[in-house]
């Protein structure tokens, strides 16, 4: 998606830059819930500084630096919590760690009820470590080592997700050999892409995960996998993509996974138990999106395989889901201290941040868009067409590409970019020595460091020289 600016500069930019979804909020000041965690509110008795789980971010600021995450406690359980509901007794909730993972992440979701995604031996260790039991933990990966498989199966995980025929001869030798029978589901694409708004379905799928459904490949997949003492095959896995929010892709890739459940049964008299959809379900980044309930999300899901079913004359499997954005996204900010600003005449002006790609590389690798608003006093001074960059040495370091920010911003301002509760700290680098960021923890008044701030100490001791 290319994108200009008004060619009469910013602060003319009644005429929204090309490509953009919506020119200035009316009121910049005011924080859409749909993109900000709950407890998120603006003071207005102390100057508009916005506060969160009881805590205003100039003292969050002060006492945990910047940049940071910050994380409202109560979101993430509420929101873990709403999922296991929604999907009530007869579905299964895993929580896919990768999106973000951390001790005090996996005790909240022990507490709410919620199963654990991992997919590699550090993701494991982490789970283990803050007590999920392992029978609710389950194991992805296109490439598991053995050493991670045996740990995996050792430590007693409730699934392991079969990625390849070789994973399949891999697992089963290595839990036979520990005197053991490791529930396993076998990982199938169904030729669904799906992204957003639309998706796409075809006969094949090129890429590196899963087995594909075409050419009978994933009926052989599970032909072997029966024959295999080591194995309990209890179920058929699917994830489809990311950031999606229409349903039809889901159904798409029921009606296949049915379909094969179905031959399963008549060629081999067994119908399997479980059915696993993956995750993927959207988050609003910016006001333009409008991603659905937990609530709706498990009807439609649980009506699409019920019917499948019905149609297919197959008792209707046990529904697992892996929402991981869906549940952490939305509930973390990342807070910045602005630095130099930079106006570009004619075109934009340009915000640089304490941090950047090395703590949101989203927008550099999916072209993400997020939204941004000044966060350490409310400001009526008219809106600016601004870039917010990072202090990295790449141009291609943008953590928003398009956005309106007050035009009296200045060095020393704090400014929040709201949904990097996912994919931010889990896939922060190092990139210029940067230190990695804390993930702050804000609940009743309280703020707790649950990862803390990287400092050079840790760069050095793992430059041993
Ligand atoms: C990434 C992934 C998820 C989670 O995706 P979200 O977009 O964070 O919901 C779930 N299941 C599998 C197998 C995945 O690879």
């Amino acid at each position: 998606m290319s994108r200009s600016a008004h060619p009469a500069g910013p602060r003319h930019a009644d005429v929204l830059p090309e490509g953009h979804y919506s020119g200035p909020a009316a009121d910049l000041n005011e924080l859409d819930p749909k993109v900000w965690a709950q407890t998120v509110t603006r003071d207005d008795d102390a100057n508009g500084v916005v506060t969160v789980g009881g805590i205003d971010v100039k003292t969050l600021a002060e006492r945990h630096g910047t940049p940071a995450y910050v994380l409202d406690e109560d979101d993430f359980r509420q929101r873990a919590r709403a999922w296991r509901t929604a999907f009530g007794h007869d579905a299964d909730v895993f929580y896919a760690g990768k999106a973000f993972l951390s001790r005090a992440v996996v005790r909240w979701l022990h507490e709410e009820g919620l199963n654990l995604d991992v997919c590699s031996g550090g993701e494991l260790a982490t789970a283990l470590s803050a007590g999920m039991p392992a029978d609710r933990i389950a194991f992805h990966g296109n490439n598991k080592s053995v050493s991670e498989i045996t740990r995996a199966v050792e430590a007693g995980v409730g699934r392991i997700v079969l990625d390849s025929f070789q994973e399949i001869v891999r697992v089963a030798h290595i839990a036979q050999s520990l005197g053991k029978r490791q529930r396993v589901q076998i990982r199938i694409t169904v030729g669904v892409e799906a992204h957003t708004h639309e998706f796409i379905a075809t006969a094949h799928e090129d890429q590196k995960f899963g087995i594909p459904l075409a050419g009978g490949q994933a009926a052989e997949a599970v032909r072997r996998a029966l024959q295999l003492d080591g194995l309990e095959l209890i179920g058929i896995h699917s994830h489809i993509g990311s950031q999606i929010f229409d349903m039809s892709g889901f159904e798409v890739a029921a009606h296949r996974v049915v379909g094969l459940l179905k031959d399963i049964r008549d060629e081999h008299g067994v119908e399997l138990p479980e059915i696993d959809l993956g995750g993927g379900l959207g988050i609003a980044y910016t006001s333009d999106d409008d991603p659905r309930e937990p609530h709706d999300i498990a009807k439609a899901l649980t009506e699409i395989v019920t019917r499948e079913c019905d149609a297919a004359r197959l008792r209707t499997p046990r529904i697992s889901v892996e929402p991981g954005r869906a549940i952490v996204g939305p509930t973390a900010f990342t807070l910045y201290e602005v630095g130099t600003i930079k106006p570009l005449d004619g075109l934009r002006t340009y915000v640089s941040v304490d941090g950047g790609m090395s703590d949101n590389i989203r927008t550099a690798l999916y072209d993400a868009e997020y939204s941004v608003a000044l966060v350490s006093r409310r400001s009526d001074a008219e809106p600016m067409l601004a870039r917010v960059v990072g202090k990295h040495c790449e141009s291609g370091d943008i953590v928003v590409k398009d956005a309106f920010l007050p035009g009296d911003l200045a060095p020393g301002d704090l400014i929040a970019v709201p949904a990097t509760g996912a994919y931010c700290r889990s896939m922060a680098s190092n990139y210029n020595h940067v230190l990695r960021p804390p993930v702050v923890a804000v609940k009743d008044g309280e703020s707790r460091v649950i990862v803390r701030r990287e400092t050079e100490e840790d760069l050095l001791r793992l430059d041993v020289g």
